[in-house]
């Protein structure tokens, strides 16, 4: 079955679906994206993930591409067009395309917007099943990392550093040796002490969905945590690490830079927390469609 995205208003075979070589996203990486997790056919945190594409938006001053009803329309059509209960919609929106020029083309050019969908493997049945190793690298990113930019390319080299040392995540730190958050995810740790810790929200860090459901689902669960943020050697001292994203759900990190995490297992907090995360996915209110 050939796959199909949306494109500026038309479903079209992948295979055949392009754009512009003047569009704004290839031209600067001008524009923005969303991942939402489709999980037996909902999709997962999806006001989160609407809320924070129209807020980079806003923060980028590109319009908003259609109104918020009609796109859940389409996410869903993008999704039931390729067959997808159990994988990801992907979104981007960027400024349109005009001659290239640095500055905002004239304002009545419109955004493109660009959709697909695909299958991924289905969520982990338990968190000891869905492990991963961790690198550490220095944060070379610009200082709006709040705004989902598709300008991705520090979190590009992170990732292939990650992968070429045999891990699936790099976990990023400033010049003060505070530990950001990953290349693609949210770091969370139970400290030395015990404490739950993940770093507070700014401009230099993004605001995950999965870590705001999270934390919601912590706060019904009557657990506690701390918005504050720790060292490498805090990173490195943890009890517990795992790291949080709408593909990545919630899982533990068991070793980093080659030293293991713990005893090398998911400990019991993030397994906790995992469970939680699960039933969520599974479909409680906060997510009734
Ligand atoms: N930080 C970065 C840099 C990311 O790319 C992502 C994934 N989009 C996250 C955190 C986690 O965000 P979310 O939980 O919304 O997927």
């Amino acid at each position: 079955m050939s796959r199909i995205a949306y494109v500026n208003g038309r479903y079209v075979p992948q295979r055949d679906a392009s754009v512009n070589i003047e569009d704004r996203g290839y031209q600067f990486a001008d524009g923005v994206y969303e991942v939402i997790y489709v999980h037996g056919g909902r999709l997962i945190d999806e006001d989160r993930h609407l809320d924070r594409l129209e807020r980079s938006l806003r923060e980028l001053r590109i319009a908003q591409p259609m109104h918020r009803e009609a796109l859940r329309c389409v996410l869903r059509e993008v999704a039931a067009r390729n067959r997808v209960t159990d994988g990801i919609v992907y979104m981007q929106v960027t400024r349109g395309v005009a001659k290239r020029d640095h500055a905002f083309p004239a304002a009545w050019t419109p955004p493109s917007l660009v959709i697909t969908s695909r299958r991924i493997p289905p969520f982990p049945a338990e968190a000891d099943a869905w492990t991963v190793h961790a690198i550490t690298q220095p944060d070379i990113r610009w200082s709006r990392v709040d705004i989902k930019s598709v300008g991705l390319l520090p979190n590009v080299l992170a990732k292939q550093a990650a992968r070429e040392q045999g891990a699936g995540e790099a976990i990023l730190f400033d010049r003060n040796g505070m530990v950001t958050e990953g290349s693609s995810t949210n770091v969370w740790i139970v400290d030395a002490k015990g404490v739950l810790r993940t770093r507070h929200l700014d401009n230099a860090i993004l605001a995950g969905c999965t870590r705001g459901a999270v934390i919601a689902l912590m706060a019904d669960a009557g657990m506690t945590f701390e918005e504050c943020a720790f060292s490498l050697d805090e990173l490195r001292a943890a009890q517990e690490v795992f790291i949080t994203s709408a593909t990545s759900f919630v899982r533990a990190i068991t070793a980093v830079d080659g030293a293991t995490i713990g005893d090398g297992t998911p400990g019991p907090v993030t397994s906790a927390i995992f469970d939680l995360f699960s039933r969520h996915v599974r479909g409680d209110r906060r997510n009734a469609a």
